[in-house]
């Protein structure tokens, strides 16, 4: 990616820091988002950082859906989302895991994915590395192969990308 279309992106995204609690950094793509130029490029990106052949881009709630989805059709694969416990009305695996602030646990549809499909993981931002590693989990449940990890930010200093090479994953990309 060109430097200054690098800089378009990084400039479009607002640190607020002591959010949703003090020592946070939060980063909020909402300006991001709210740029057709910005939104459009964050899309290309990550579909640029796409192996091929993928079969279903995974998604986590809520942001992950805005980049996976669009990134799903613009590679001609299925969309399927992760979410929070209580959302998904069908049969569900679940893992649990801990936040950056918390912790929670995700669930995916036991139907959504047929064993051996080649799967992108999408998500804004890699903090810890806990909700792309639960989700990596969730696949292993299912069968699926995770063949590659895009995110649009990593936030490097919180050490997500040697949590998930614990876990095995070391095809992952990020955009800034
Ligand atoms: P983690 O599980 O710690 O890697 O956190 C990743 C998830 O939490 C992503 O889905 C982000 O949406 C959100 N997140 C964590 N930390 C931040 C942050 N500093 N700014 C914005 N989103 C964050």
């Amino acid at each position: 990616m060109s430097g200054s279309r690098l800089e378009m992106l990084a400039s479009l995204i607002r640190d607020v820091p002591d959010f949703p609690q003090p020592g946070v950094v939060f980063k909020d793509i909402t300006p991001l988002l709210a740029s057709a130029k910005g939104f459009q490029a964050s899309i290309d990106e990550l579909v640029a950082s796409a192996p091929a052949d993928i079969d279903v881009v995974v998604g986590m709630e809520a942001r992950g859906f805005i980049f996976a989805a669009p990134v799903a059709l613009a590679l001609g694969a299925g969309f399927v989302p992760v979410r929070k416990p209580g959302k998904l009305p069908g049969d569900v695996v679940s893992q649990g895991f801990d936040l950056e602030y918390g912790s929670t646990e995700l669930n995916m549809h036991r139907d959504a994915i047929v064993s051996g499909a080649r799967v992108l993981v999408v998500d804004d931002v890699l903090a810890t590395g806990g909700t792309i590693g639960a989700t990596a989990r969730l696949l292993e449940q299912l069968g699926a192969e995770l063949v590659h990890v895009s995110v649009l930010m990593e936030l490097e200093f919180l050490g997500g990308r040697a949590r998930l090479e614990s876990l095995g994953i070391r095809n992952c990309s990020a955009v800034l």
